[in-house]
């Protein structure tokens, strides 16, 4: 039994984000436990993003190849994992959070016969030098998010699912590793759940902002979002991505659809630029938004929380800063 294994994601031929996260938090763990990192893709044609993969540090990267990899199809990939970690043997197995991760880990799990723990946010070993077991402490939210829990379990291998957005991104370094390939025995066979069509729904990918300009119960109705849609438009002619985030209670009020809220029970997000307009920085809306780079916030209570996060403070109705700005900004553009 080895070394800590990551099942790696390709978006658009590279690495996705959420895997070169997962790298450094496996580089961590695998520098604890004295073991090896291992990453493994699956798909077709994988021999460019194995290159790619390789120069974040694992020591092996398994390309598991097929033609009928190439798309996503749950059972064909299940049971090419199955058989790639068997082979592999890994004591630690590391899935994103992900579409992809929630649907196989559960299956894998139950396959494997061990546990998951899904939607971690950090995960550490438990010192066996100074009396502890060794084994995977995989830390994420419950109850709703009031209480954060820290768990371990006996199964192997100690398999846990990970928030994206909860550690760096790996950064590409010279690499000593190897690739090393797996060829899954698959075939249409094994397909139990046929798709018969792809609907593309427009997600608000708030992690990708560049900035976002989020909302609170300070704008005090609906149409607030409208003010924030003016200053977006401006900002974006300067700013790249520019997207419109919220707190909770903007959610439960109706005013904006909850793929917006930043948070606990929202997106965890890291922007350039965050602006907080009539937030008052509950510690659930913060820990979604404090690792962003300038944090600036619009708020008429001098004493909220949020200024004490922020960079830039004004203090002042949003609607006065917010016309003001966007003038000042059309001004320059
Ligand atoms: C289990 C659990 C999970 C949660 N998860 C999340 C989460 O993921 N994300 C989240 O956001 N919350 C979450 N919450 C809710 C959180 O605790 C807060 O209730 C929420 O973040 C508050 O939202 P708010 O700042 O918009 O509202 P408020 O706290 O009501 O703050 C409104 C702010 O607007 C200011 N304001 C008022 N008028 C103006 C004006 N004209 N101009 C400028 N400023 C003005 C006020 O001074 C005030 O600071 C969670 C709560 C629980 C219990």
């Amino acid at each position: 039994m080895n070394d800590i294994l990551i099942l790696g994601e390709v978006k658009q031929g590279s690495l996705d984000l959420r895997t070169l996260e997962l790298l450094t938090l496996g580089k961590k763990l695998a520098n604890d436990l004295g073991k090896e990192l291992l990453l493994m893709l699956l798909g077709d044609g994988l021999s460019p993003v194995a290159k790619e993969a390789l120069s974040h540090g694992p020591d092996r990267v398994f390309k598991v190849e097929h033609p009928l990899l190439k798309g996503f199809v749950a059972d064909l990939w299940l049971e090419s994992i199955e058989q790639a970690v068997k082979q592999i043997n890994p004591e630690i197995l590391l899935m994103s959070h992900s579409f992809i991760g929630m649907e196989l880990a559960p299956r894998l799990a139950c396959r494997m016969d061990t546990r998951l723990t899904t939607d971690c946010i950090d995960l550490s070993i438990n010192p066996a030098k100074q009396g502890g077991d060794g084994l995977l402490l995989r830390t994420k939210p419950v109850s709703g998010g009031n209480a954060i829990s820290v768990f371990t379990c006996p199964g192997l291998p100690q398999l846990a699912t990970v928030r994206g957005n909860v550690s760096e991104p790996s950064r590409a370094t010279d690499s000593q590793g190897e690739i090393v390939d797996i060829v899954p025995q698959i075939d249409e066979s094994m397909i139990l759940v046929e798709s018969l069509k792809i609907v593309k729904e427009d997600i608000i990918a708030l992690d990708k902002a560049d900035v976002v300009i989020a909302g609170g119960a300070g704008l005090e109705e609906e149409n607030g979002f409208e003010i924030l849609e003016d200053l977006s438009r401006v900002l974006g002619k300067s700013f790249g991505n520019v997207m419109i985030g919220c707190s909770r209670v903007a959610v439960d009020k109706g005013w904006i659809s909850s793929d917006h809220q930043v948070g606990l029970t929202g997106t965890i997000i890291s922007p350039d630029i965050y602006m907080a307009v009539g937030i008052s920085g509950a510690i659930q809306h913060l820990v979604g938004m404090v690792q962003s780079k300038k944090i600036i916030a619009i708020n008429t209570d001098k004493a909220c929380n949020m200024f004490k996060v922020a960079d830039y403070g004004i203090v002042e109705d949003y609607e006065k800063v917010i016309s003001l700005l966007v003038k000042k900004l059309e001004e320059l553009s």
